[in-house]
């Protein structure tokens, strides 16, 4: 590429979101690059290959629904599509609809500074060259920015091998024979200690806080929901799209937990359990709003764990107690809390006996050392804010969205930043992002960015810009909607509580997708109301 080529628009990273976009602005004629620091299209489905890595949606539900052609065509395997399965169908969407050749990939963008002058963006890359362009879409992922293991102490002096689960090698790793330390209990864990302990000699599993985890069922794809989607696919994804997490199958139920029996509660919260998945959120329409609802929900998981797990203070650790079901992402698993009834495998609990250092040999808490002969790091994602963070971004008059959002971050629907001209975020804070089925968030968010780039062109506008005030107000609502529910009740990453020194704010938008998408197409139908407009 050459230095200072000029194109409509750079797209920052090559998921979901950066193919799509990508996909949209060529049917506008609109012309636009990808750059894409991995070696590969797919984004989380690439570098997230550990062991067990699956998406917790049902397949045909976590999928474009742009192209009818392309919905009939890609046969899903699995009920929950395994990540292999889902970085084919990322590299069939590339190749299906010609994508790659505006694609660089292994490039880092670490810069994009606005040119107010020339209403431009400079985008730099790590390969040195600069790219001017009139609109800089970033669809850089909520959770592409791992946690770095030296946030434990000592994690370089381990003499073994050690991963992060989202920079998981290519050829995978063989734990025959070998003693292994996983460290955290989030989804990707959950995902992933089963088979590593049906493979390794003995598994330790270092627990901070446990998490509620429901079970997926995973099989085959049962061929009968396949020929009903394939019936009622248009009016599934309409009725996807208007829930409130963007699941057709997580649908509220009409009732309050208070207005059933206890008797009830436990009929309804065993069948939805039998069905897998978050279908258990969906059991009350009060559970994420009500502490004294939620509860009855999450005293049903503590059963489940107690009948599961043999050892009952293994139950009891197991257990979550200190937050509200849902308030952290509920995990979808195969066989997890059964995983801790094997021989193999043990549990260290970190509220008794905190993690001092990594060491040499192994992990070395306060009660003992450890040994093992390899650590796996599953300690999550500087998430929301951590991939924008990484990249000098310098808006108007020189602001940095840096300093911007050194109190947490403010957008304008989690689309736009003040300060920021010709600058959309896909999936950005403040948006329903990890709140919803990402593949329903993605395809809105592009879909509105096109639109609004289209828009543009037909005024031959040259520069939109969300108001302080706009932001402020959108901000201020974001908050207000958060604290009406169970969320803030949870040291999560959506609260940026995962993450040493990073201000707590709640920075996804939980009114709910189909509210959400209203104020959106509100927003653009006022002629992007909240925003300013320049000639
Ligand atoms: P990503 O897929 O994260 O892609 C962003 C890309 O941008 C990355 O490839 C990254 O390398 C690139 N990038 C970032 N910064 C730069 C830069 N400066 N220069 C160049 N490139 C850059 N969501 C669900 O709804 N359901 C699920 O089941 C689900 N499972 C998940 C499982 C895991 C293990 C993880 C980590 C996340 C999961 N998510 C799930 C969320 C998931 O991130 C989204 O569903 C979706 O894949 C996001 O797509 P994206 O394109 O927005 O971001
Ligand atoms: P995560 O949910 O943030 O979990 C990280 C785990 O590591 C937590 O148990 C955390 O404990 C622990 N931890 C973090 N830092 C630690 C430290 N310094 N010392 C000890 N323990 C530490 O990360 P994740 O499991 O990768 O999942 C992130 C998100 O990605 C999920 O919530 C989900 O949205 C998505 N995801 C989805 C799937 C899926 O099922 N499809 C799979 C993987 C990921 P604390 O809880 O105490 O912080």
């Amino acid at each position: 590429m050459h230095q200072g080529r000029e194109v409509d628009t750079v797209i920052v990273g090559a998921g979901f979101s950066g193919l799509y976009m990508l996909h949209r602005l060529r049917q506008l004629g609109v012309s636009a690059v990808v750059f894409e620091a991995g070696k590969s299209v797919g984004g989380t489905w690439f570098w997230n290959r550990y062991p067990g890595a699956r998406v917790d949606i049902e397949s045909q539900e976590y999928c474009y629904s742009f192209s009818p052609e392309l919905d009939r065509e890609w046969k899903w395997t699995e009920r929950y599509a395994a990540q292999p399965e889902l970085l084919k169908y990322l590299n069939h969407v590339a190749d299906r609809f010609d994508l790659r050749k505006d694609i660089h990939l292994e490039t880092r963008v670490t810069a994009a500074h606005y040119d107010e002058d020339a209403r431009r963006w400079r985008v730099t890359t790590d390969k040195g060259e600069t790219i001017v362009c009139r609109f800089c879409v970033m669809a850089t992922g909520c959770l592409s920015v791992p946690k770095a293991d030296a946030e434990l102490p000592g994690s370089e002096a381990f003499k073994g091998d050690s991963w992060h689960t989202g920079r998981w090698p290519e050829g995978g790793v063989d734990f025959t024979g070998k003693t292994v330390a996983v460290i955290g209990t989030g989804s990707s864990a959950i995902q992933a200690i089963p088979i590593i302990a049906a493979q390794a000699d003995h598994v330790t599993v270092f627990q901070r806080t446990p998490n509620f985890s429901v079970p997926a069922h995973n099989g085959p794809i049962d061929p009968a929901v396949v020929a009903d989607w394939e019936k009622n696919r248009d009016a599934y994804r309409k009725e996807a799209r208007d829930t409130g997490f963007g699941i057709r199958y997580v649908s509220m139920g009409e009732q309050a937990a208070h207005e059933a029996t206890p008797a009830e509660q436990k009929a309804a919260y065993e069948e939805r359990w039998k069905y897998g998945g978050f279908a258990l959120l969906g059991a009350y329409n009060d559970l994420i709003l009500d502490r004294d609802a939620n509860s009855t929900a999450a005293k049903f998981v503590h059963e489940k764990i107690h009948e599961i797990v043999k050892d009952p203070a293994v139950a009891a650790k197991l257990s979550p107690k200190t937050y509200p079901i849902g308030a952290k992402r509920i995990c979808v698993d195969t066989g997890y809390y059964a995983t801790f009834n094997r021989d193999n495998v043990s549990l260290v609990d970190l509220t008794e006996e905190p993690i001092e250092r990594v060491t040499a040999n192994g992990v070395k808490t306060g009660a003992k050392e450890y040994p093992v002969d390899a650590i796996v790091y599953a300690i999550g994602f500087d998430a929301m804010t951590g991939a924008l963070d990484k990249i000098d971004i310098t808006g108007r008059a020189g602001a940095k969205l840096k300093d911007a959002w050194s109190a947490g971050p403010k957008t304008y629907l989690g689309l736009m930043v003040a300060g920021f001209p010709n600058l959309f975020l896909v999936t950005g804070p403040g948006s329903p992002s990890v709140l919803c089925n990402m593949a329903v968030a993605i395809e809105q968010h592009v879909d509105w960015i096109s639109d609004c780039i289209a828009w543009m062109g037909e005024r031959q506008a040259r520069a939109i810009e969300a108001t302080e005030a706009a932001q402020d107000e959108w901000v201020a609502h974001v908050n207000e909607v958060a604290d009406t529910t169970i969320y803030p009740y949870a040291n999560s990453w959506y609260l940026g509580a995962n993450v040493p020194g990073k201000p707590r704010v709640f920075m996804p938008y939980i009114g709910g997708f189909p509210v959400y998408r209203d104020k959106c197409n509100e927003v653009a139908a006022r002629g992007y109301e909240g925003c300013t407009v320049a000639a």
